[in-house]
């Protein structure tokens, strides 16, 4: 040990995967609480319930993208953009540690279909 280079990120990252693990569990928590089966479509209860799954859904999402992260980390090629094959900008890497993309190819992926 002695924190060399890269420690820095894979705590970044760590904390990021703590964090996501920990609102999965509180969302899938407020799932378990029962709906009246008889609620009408557009019932708060029901509209709430659908945002939690939407979120279930991008945090499984962020978890998955989290642990390829830190698999790729031991590859020695994470920072590095996954299409242009350039190093991706280390402030975009402080708010998104999971970023696989660069801003640049992620706007230009987010346009295909
Ligand atoms: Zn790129």
């Amino acid at each position: 040990m002695g924190g060399g280079r890269g420690s820095q990120r894979i705590g970044k990252l760590e904390q990021a995967r703590k964090q996501t693990v920990a609102e999965l569990a509180r969302l899938r928590d407020a799932l378990k609480v029962e709906v009246n089966p008889d609620a009408d479509e557009g019932d708060p209860d029901l509209i709430e319930r659908e945002k939690v799954m939407a979120l279930v859904q991008t945090m499984e999402r962020r978890l998955d993208s989290i642990d390829y992260a830190l698999r790729i980390m031991d590859e020695g090629t994470y920072g590095i953009c996954e299409r242009g094959r350039l190093p991706i900008d280390p402030a975009r890497l402080e708010a998104v540690p999971e970023a696989m993309l660069c801003v640049k190819c992620k706007s230009v992926v987010e346009r295909q279909p």
